[in-house]
């Protein structure tokens, strides 16, 4: 397919300002509909604006400065005058899509003849990705100036967008799902079933176009790509949970990452709730799973918690909890990895099971969900199974409570006995009990460069939250307090790869770092897109383990100002 049918498609969502739901679904199911199951996939991660799949270990770290290279060297445009021009018009695929229309005018008879098709924009992605060490930056640029070379004007605008992960014709998850329904005939909720257990939008796409309702019901998870993991509900305190669930599990709600541990045959995987590959990062979990599972096939899921460790005689002060910002730093750390695993040890404590040896679990009961778990594993004092009691009484609950806050954990968990387990649902099957503090979690959009000694730092950030029709970010207020200079630096480290554009002292960040934050009260006012503010917003913590996806949406901000 070319890739101007797909750009052709989001200038005119652009053009004409497109953010209805239905009127979203129906523009994405007819295009879908006679799309080649080679060039779905592609299709499919384009209209998300992404350029691999969310598990994808593969990134094109490209910013703003590199493609204005690229343009200049494509067009011949000097490199400032690129930049004055994106002053003036705010956005670099305008910009490149206005560059070329004077170049294709200039040229029209001596300008390449042959299309640009979905699949060569998808492979040169690829390759940028697979760019690495001394020279990557130039070869990259070649790579993209190879592409700019053949596209069109409106093709070099959704290019570029695309690169930079600033489509800003979002088209969210919901409505994808309903236009696959409506495009292959089938129902919305099988589509969503299939894409929590398989993470892959495009194979759940070509499955529901070539083996319909069959064909979605029988999808199970597969090992290498991670399930969407089932979600909790708050609630108020243990007596909720007796009352509708009535006996049941309560267990430690531990303060860490949430893991899944997948297995087959020699080959380990672990990913973050966010669908992140973090096995490079956590060697000494794989080494635990290789000497205590006893399973050709698993996958099973468990909080990673960063823990003392050694050096203190006493199991309890071994197992104390430190604080996730630890745990950060090993889900980061991307080299001298067993020397910082040495500083900042993990346990793990493993709560569900989803799929052994070949099968499915995930219709079976909890309450057998983890006898199977039991029987699965060998527990070491690193790799344990969730501490657990299983009752009706109010009393026993609320001591179990305590017992867990004064661990230093977060609260409990209580679960249902029957529940089957329903990835990437937020559904009644699992409550989180916690000491209440209304928080949000943002997403980091921009920041500004700090003054005097903070001048090498970026110093305040601007946080957003998500609208999830169209995928975009509202900005809601901004952070400046609260880290510790550690953390000013740390932050700025990790950000600064994410810059798309500076101005000033001003930059703009792709939408990905997640934090929690707590606030005095949430405002109503004009300074930002949200129309929203956060008063005396506070860093509670990073969410290392949420996607940009995953942050708190407009409506909750609406519900928790009323
Ligand atoms: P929250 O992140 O506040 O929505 O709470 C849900 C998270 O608690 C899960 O995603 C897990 O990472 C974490 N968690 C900690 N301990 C447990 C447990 N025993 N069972 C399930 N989830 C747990």
């Amino acid at each position: 397919m070319d890739f101007i049918r797909i750009a052709e498609i989001f200038d005119k969502i652009d053009k004409e300002s497109i953010t209805g739901r239905i009127e979203l679904t129906n523009i994405v199911a007819k295009f879908i509909a006679d799309v080649s199951d080679e060039d779905l996939q592609i299709v499919l991660l384009f209209f998300q604006g992404k350029t691999f799949p969310m598990w994808s270990n593969k990134e094109l770290g490209i910013a703003e400065n590199l493609v204005v290279k690229a343009l200049s060297k494509t067009t011949g445009w000097k490199e400032e005058k690129i930049k004055d021009k994106i002053r003036e018009e705010g956005d670099l695929g305008n910009v490149a899509s206005k560059i070329l229309s004077e170049r294709i005018q200039h040229s029209l008879f001596s300008s390449e003849t042959e299309n640009l098709t979905v699949k060569e924009v998808s492979n040169g992605f690829q390759k940028i990705s697979e760019c690495s060490g001394g020279g990557s930056q130039d070869k990259k640029m070649q790579l993209i100036d190879k592409i700019l070379s053949k596209a069109t004007e409106t093709e070099a605008k959704f290019f570029i967008r695309l690169l930079l992960g600033e489509m800003r014709v979002g088209i969210g998850e919901g409505v994808i799902r309903d236009a696959i329904a409506i495009a292959y005939n089938v129902e919305p909720n099988l589509v969503e079933r299939g894409y929590y257990l398989i993470s892959d939008i495009g194979r759940v796409a070509r499955i529901a176009k070539t083996n319909g309702t069959d064909g979605l019901e029988n999808i199970v998870p597969k090992i290498g790509i991670p399930v969407r993991v089932m979600l909790a509900q708050k609630t108020d305190g243990v007596k909720v949970a007796i009352d509708e669930f009535g006996k049941c599990a309560f267990e430690v709600k531990y303060d860490g990452m949430r893991i899944q541990i997948q297995k087959n045959n020699g080959k380990i995987y672990l990913f973050t709730r966010r669908l992140e590959n973090v096995t490079d990062q956590f060697p000494e979990i794989v080494r635990a799973v290789k000497e205590n599972v006893q399973a050709d096939s698993v996958i099973m899921e468990g909080e990673t918690v960063a823990i003392q460790g050694t050096g203190q005689c006493d199991v309890s002060e071994r197992r104390k909890p430190r604080v996730f910002q630890e745990l950060s730093r090993r889900i980061k750390r991307k080299y001298d990895i067993e020397e910082i695993a040495s500083k900042i040890p993990v346990e793990i404590n493993l709560f569900d099971i989803l799929y052994l040896d070949g099968k499915s679990l995930l219709n079976e009961k909890f309450e057998d969900r983890r006898k199977i778990l039991e029987n699965t594993v060998r527990t070491t004092e690193t790799f344990r199974l969730a501490e657990q009691i299983i009752t009706d009484s109010v009393e026993d609950a609320e001591k179990f409570y305590n017992y867990a806050i004064k661990l230093g954990h977060e609260g409990v968990m209580a679960k249902k006995s029957d529940a089957i387990y329903q990835a990437g649902s937020r559904v009644g099957y699992m409550y989180k009990i916690k000491p209440l503090m209304e928080t949000l979690d943002v997403v980091i959009v921009g920041g500004t460069w700090g003054e005097g000694k903070r001048a090498q730092w970026l110093a305040s950030f601007l946080l957003a939250v998500r609208e999830p029709v169209s995928n975009k970010f509202l900005t809601i207020g901004r952070l400046g307090t609260g880290f510790t200079d550690e953390e000013f630096k740390e932050m700025t480290e990790n950000l600064k790869e994410l810059v798309t554009r500076e101005e000033g002292k001003d930059v703009e960040i792709r939408p990905s770092i997640v934090i929690e934050v707590a606030y005095e009260e949430i405002q109503k006012s004009p300074s930002y897109t949200s129309g929203y503010a956060l008063r005396f917003p506070r860093l509670v913590r990073f969410r290392d383990d949420k996607s940009a996806e995953e942050a708190d949406t407009i409506e909750r901000v609406e519900e928790l100002s009323r």
